[in-house]
């Protein structure tokens, strides 16, 4: 079951070593990734498909699925289904469509004005995890923000399943997408396939789409090899709960055993003020375990989890602040000071009847976001991942008297007599 710590009784090096996850000390992932990278940028669709056979167990003889096949594949799935997945594409449509706003164009000065404007990323990689578990919901929650945003030229990449295609549920996403060939590769050869480019697979600009450690590494390292750029490190995924007294426990155990299911790797963090709603969690959780087809995975992710104790709700927010969880979940009747105090987190979800699976599904915020700290400093995909903002300026004759002398005199001082030149020669 979950270790428990108590705050206040932690070193600093121990809040360190609590917050710190995924780190490759041995470079073991590093090396593999740099290896598969090698390969594919060497042997093209060949290492893709001796990858297929090594990772996926199975032979391909075609890497891509085209529009007939997807059709005969998303024809197979029940309308129960068919609907859930267009509702999710629905919401998650209209919450991302307010996202393209254009902006104020401002005259700094009399004669001088300023805008910008976004521009779609011409080709863009999108990574569909398929390894422990298939997500189309990943597909709907990219695919749809590079739609929106008007992308030229949208990659799909996924790991072959047994039967050397895809599931039904991918399919009926790509329709809805109207997307009409997806690539069948996983992990970092994926990753590879889309940076480089091989026969089969475009090369494209900027790659998107979490994955597990290999997948990760792989994105970063495409970014530092190529000229390709990435949305983020989405890696293993994690949550964080900080739940007071008024918590219910099954539904606490319940949000960590959703993230749990996830992956071995994945992390499952209980914050709480009251030692006995922890023990109420313990319990609910060894009950609530026992009922999943993921139990094995569950379990594994849980030993790798743990509970901490704090003195307050304060000090609760500051450990999260800390931790910069990819998701939390707040739940406390007494939410909404908290809510001001979150500086560090991918996605926050509050109130007692709001779980995570919510916004990994269907609600309309997006699910593909910044783990293993990295909420610090980077947002989850948004449609502004799949834009340049370009900045626009004009400068008419009383502009130019306004400005001219400023830009002079700063060239000058600069010693780019060539700047001032082409300031000089204009104003005559
Ligand atoms: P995956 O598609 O990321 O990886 C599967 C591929 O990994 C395989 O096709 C294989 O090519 C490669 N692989 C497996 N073992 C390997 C090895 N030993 N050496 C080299 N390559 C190997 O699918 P997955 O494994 O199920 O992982 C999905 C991950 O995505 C999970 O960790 C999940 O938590 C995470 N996720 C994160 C977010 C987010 O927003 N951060 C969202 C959804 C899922």
């Amino acid at each position: 079951m979950l270790k428990t710590y108590t705050y206040r009784s932690l070193q600093e090096s121990d809040i360190q070593r609590l917050i710190t996850r995924n780190t490759d000390p041995s470079r073991s992932i590093q090396q593999s990734v740099m290896a598969i990278m090698d390969e594919v940028r060497t042997n093209g669709d060949n290492a893709l498909r001796m990858y297929a056979e090594k990772f996926d167990g199975v032979q391909l003889t075609d890497l891509a699925l085209g529009s007939s096949d997807i059709a005969a594949l998303a024809s197979t799935i029940g309308r129960e289904q068919q609907r859930a997945l267009e509702i999710a594409f629905a919401n998650i449509h209209r919450f991302h469509e307010t996202q393209l706003r254009k902006e104020r164009t401002v005259e700094t000065m009399p004669g001088v004005t300023c805008w910008r404007e976004p521009r779609p990323i011409e080709r863009v990689g999108l990574y569909i995890p398929g390894g422990s578990a298939v997500l189309p919901s990943t597909l709907l929650m990219l695919g749809v923000p590079a739609r929106i945003a008007g992308c030229r030229e949208i990659v799909i990449c996924s790991p072959p399943q047994a039967d050397g295609r895809i599931n039904g549920y991918i399919a009926y996403c790509l329709q809805l997408l109207k997307i009409e060939t997806i690539y069948l590769t996983g992990g970092a050869q994926a990753i590879a396939a889309m940076a480089y480019g091989t026969d089969t697979i475009p090369k494209v600009d900027k790659i998107f789409g979490p994955g597990n450690q290999y997948v990760t590494k792989a994105k970063s390292l495409a970014q530092s090899l190529t000229n390709v750029s990435i949305d983020m490190p989405a890696g293993p995924s994690e949550v964080l709960v900080i739940a007071d007294g008024t918590a219910n426990p099954a539904y606490v155990a319940a949000d960590l055993l959703a993230q749990a299911e996830h992956g071995a790797d994945s992390q499952a963090i209980l914050v709480s003020t009251d030692q006995h709603l922890v023990d109420e969690v313990q319990t609910a959780l060894a009950a609530q375990l026992t009922q999943l087809p993921r139990a094995d995975v569950a379990s594994k992710s849980i030993a790798n989890s743990y509970a901490l104790l704090c003195e307050n709700l304060e000090e609760a927010m500051a450990f999260s602040n800390r931790y910069a969880p990819e998701h939390l979940i707040i739940e406390t009747d007494t939410w909404e000071p908290l809510v001001r105090k979150v500086s560090n987190a991918g996605s926050v979800f509050i109130g007692h009847l709001t779980p995570e699976s919510a916004g990994d599904y269907a609600s309309g915020t997006n699910h593909t976001l910044p783990t293993s700290g990295y909420a610090r400093s980077y947002s989850g995909v948004s449609v502004d991942a799949f834009v340049k903002k370009i900045t626009f300026q004009h400068i008419t004759a009383e502009g130019l008297r306004n400005i001219g002398p400023t830009v002079e005199v700063l060239a000058e001082l600069e010693g780019l007599q060539a700047h001032k030149n082409a300031v000089s020669v204009r104003m005559g």
